[in-house]
């Protein structure tokens, strides 16, 4: 794999002030595949300066110009596309056709999406006797995941370029090797010097340093709640605006009029996808109880097919976290289907397909965030039973509700606590705003409703 053992900083690779390294592991076998720089407090320091500097030009660029660039380098992304699966699939452990359509495919939408709507968003509007103009809101400190290693970063960069921010990425220390590809697609667009900065690094050094910088006016981050929760309190001292993309526990709530064996299926198939490492993920699957038996029956059979099919978990750390709560799980009495916490191979930080029945609402499984193939599988009495327990965690990330009819599934999806909803299997939306009730974050991304967090609104009456 190719790796830069520099930063990209005012437009070009630098070498680290840091001499600390990452080594980047393939999960799926435990070779080091590469070494990328633990960049440190200062070179943090130089990246916020350089997008500073950055910041009065590209602000002033027109929209137009700046949604050029979006589409010159969303061509160079779709050059990439190759490259950028097999690089997804080598350090996050990702099946390679999965990592073709989604890993690389996705955010090669989104990074479209945006160069169109840069190019058709209104920057100004007239309020009765007022202009209204929305302005970038400054330098974007990001911090993205490791799950979704490149659409995580277009899902904050694209809109922060197209609103005509500058911004420094910190991206997760288990994939770097994406984020130092996308650099190479920025630089290869043409970006202007400074405009886009990589500081590759570990997040209690690099992302803490950048969250805490005063010369970033505002910090987006998606990961755990913990370390969102504690952004968003250094966040909150310095009155420098937020955006939080956190975790979830979405339910799937299939009503009696459901086709069960679709729901069933479509819904084993949400959680296993990317090894159940999704924070929208359809954790709880919902089911009356008069079909219980038979739904946790076609859960079985379903997550049964997956078995060599789904990738490893991104880290040992991963690995070891989805093994407690599996075991968690057995403890608190809940009924093991399928799966188990034994590991399924001798190498590789693998975790079988996991479904749990006769899960009660209040078990750890069924409030905790898991990020791994463990479905649960709870009964409910009746509606109103069922929409208790949809709401009854701290989250609102997602969920589905499938019902034979669909405007009894919208009823139900609108009393839902949750940010988004997939009515009987929905279609996904790459421009629908994404985003969490309750401690599942603040802020929303993609589409329009993302662009507008990057945007400040000035008002001038006249
Ligand atoms: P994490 O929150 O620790 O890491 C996410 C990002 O934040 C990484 O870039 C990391 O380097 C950075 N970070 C870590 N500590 C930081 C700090 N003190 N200051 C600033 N930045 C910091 O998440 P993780 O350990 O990689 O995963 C743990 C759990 O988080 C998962 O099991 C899952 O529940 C959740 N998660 C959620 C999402 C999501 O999309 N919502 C994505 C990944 C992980």
């Amino acid at each position: 794999m190719k790796a830069h053992d520099g930063l990209y900083i005012d437009g070009a690779w630098r070498p680290a002030e840091s001499t600390d390294t990452i080594e980047v592991v393939n999960p799926a076998d435990e070779q080091v595949i590469g070494r990328v720089p633990a960049g440190g407090a200062l070179d943090v320091d130089t990246a916020v300066r350089a997008a500073r500097a950055a910041l009065p030009g590209w602000a002033a660029t027109p929209p137009a110009e700046r949604a050029a660039r979006l589409a010159t380098l969303r061509d160079a992304l779709v050059a990439r596309k190759d490259e950028i699966a097999e690089t997804v699939t080598a350090e996050l452990g990702a099946p390679e056709q999965f990592a073709q359509a989604v890993h690389a495919g996705l955010p090669i939408a989104v990074a479209g999406s945006y160069a169109e709507l840069a190019a058709q968003h209104s920057f100004e509007e007239r309020i009765g006797n007022s202009t209204v103009l929305h302005e970038p809101v400054g330098v974007v400190g990001a911090i993205t995941p490791w799950n979704y290693p490149l659409h995580q970063i277009v899902a904050k960069v694209a809109p922060a370029l197209a609103a005509g921010c500058t911004v420094v990425l910190k991206p997760a220390e288990d994939t770097p090797l994406t984020a130092q590809l996308f650099a190479e697609a920025v630089h290869e667009a043409g970006v202007p010097a400074g405009v886009f900065n990589l500081v590759t690094g570990l997040g209690p050094v690099a992302g803490q340093a950048l969250a805490e910088h005063p010369g970033v006016d505002l910090v987006s981050f998606t990961g755990s709640t913990a370390v969102g929760r504690q952004i968003g309190a250094t966040a909150g001292a310095a009155v420098k605006k937020v955006a939080l993309e956190l975790g979830g526990k979405s339910a799937n709530v299939i009503l009696p009029s459901a086709d069960l064996a679709k729901a069933v299926n479509v819904g084993v198939a949400n959680v296993m996808s990317n090894s159940g490492q999704t924070c929208s993920a359809w954790t709880r699957m919902l089911v009356q109880r008069d079909r219980y038996d038979e739904a946790v029956e076609l859960a079985r059979t379903a997550a049964a097919k997956y078995g060599d099919r789904i990738g490893p978990l991104v880290s040992a750390k991963q690995q070891a976290r989805v093994r407690g709560y599996i075991e968690k799980g057995v403890a608190e009495g809940a009924r093991l289907v399928v799966g188990g916490p034994e590991s399924p191979r001798e190498k590789g930080y693998f975790v079988s397909p996991t479904v749990f029945a006769d899960v009660t609402p209040e078990m750890t499984i069924a409030q905790e965030e898991i990020f791994g193939p463990v479905l649960t599988i709870l009964p409910y009495d009746d509606e109103e039973d069922a929409l208790c327990i949809a709401n009854g965690t701290v989250y609102g990330l997602a969920g589905a509700v499938w019902a034979g009819d669909e405007s009894e599934a919208v009823a139900f999806a609108r009393r839902l606590e949750t940010g988004q909803v997939d009515i009987n299997g929905g279609r996904f939306n790459p421009l629908a705003p994404f985003g969490g009730y309750k401690q599942s974050g603040v802020g929303r991304e993609l589409g329009p409703h993302g662009l507008g967090e990057y945007l400040q609104t000035k008002s001038l009456q006249f």
